[in-house]
């Protein structure tokens, strides 16, 4: 049998990248990485440019391999948008496994918060460093304010869950959009009345049918309940 060789690089990065090197220390993992991109899209106005401006380089922490801290240092392309009506003059490439601005790939930024979920900051910074993540307990506080919650007014099916937050000290009521389980609201508390009011501003969804035929369920059984004990009366009266 003939064994052909992966290209483990297109695996981890992406066709659109190459490895060019690899500094292992003790501790730490270098992985330079150059863009073979040609073009860019201008988060402005939209159109593409294959005009090349410069190159620039980032530096950003991954998630780590034989759990030592593995940074990547990727150079990437700047082009020119060619647009004369649009503002932006410039255009940065974007990477496919970390958002702009970011010093974590976004697989990292995952990593850390399923861990952080269960423990304090500084129990998850410190859990977190053993397995070679550097990352401290107010980068994790900012990583958690940074999260934006958007509501679907026109979620259809939806999950509930009752969830502790700061640590067990505050109760929620997480909503989730059933289609791709991500999180559309975080209510303060988990009573009913909350709930109601965030209902009442979701017409579609199927949690509001629910309650509603529960709630007819209810008034016919006080209704036959009602009528049981008529008949009940009415039957002792005869006897
Ligand atoms: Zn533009």
């Amino acid at each position: 049998m003939k064994y052909k060789e992966l290209n483990i690089n297109e695996k981890l990065f992406g066709k659109d990248y190459l490895v060019y090197d690899w500094v292992e220390s003790g501790e730490e993992i270098h992985i330079y990485i150059k863009s073979k991109s040609c073009k860019a899209i201008c988060p402005n106005c939209g159109e593409t440019s294959s005009f090349f401006h410069a190159t620039y380089v980032r530096k950003i922490q991954a998630v780590p391999i034989h759990l030592k801290t593995t940074y990547l240092h990727v150079t990437a392309y700047k082009y020119k948008c060619l647009n004369e009506s649009c503002e932006t003059k410039v255009i940065m490439e974007t990477l496919s496994f970390a958002s702009a601005s970011q010093v974590r790939t976004t697989e990292l930024t995952s990593l850390i918060l399923t861990v952080s979920i269960f423990l304090s900051n500084e129990g998850a910074s410190k859990v977190l460093s053993f397995i070679g993540v550097r990352i401290s307990n107010d980068t994790i506080k900012r990583i958690y304010d940074k999260i934006i919650i958007e509501d679907n007014p026109e979620v259809e099916a939806e999950g509930i869950d009752d969830v502790a937050i700061r640590k067990g000290h505050t109760y929620a009521t997480a909503i989730y959009d059933l289609n791709d389980h991500h999180l559309i609201a975080l209510l303060e508390g988990r009573d009913a009345p909350t709930l109601k009011i965030w209902l009442k501003e979701h017409k579609k969804s199927n949690l509001l049918h629910v309650i509603e035929q529960v709630l007819m369920l209810r008034q016919l059984m006080k209704y036959c309940l009602h009528v049981l004990k008529w008949q009940t009366d009415f039957i002792y009266f005869k006897i």
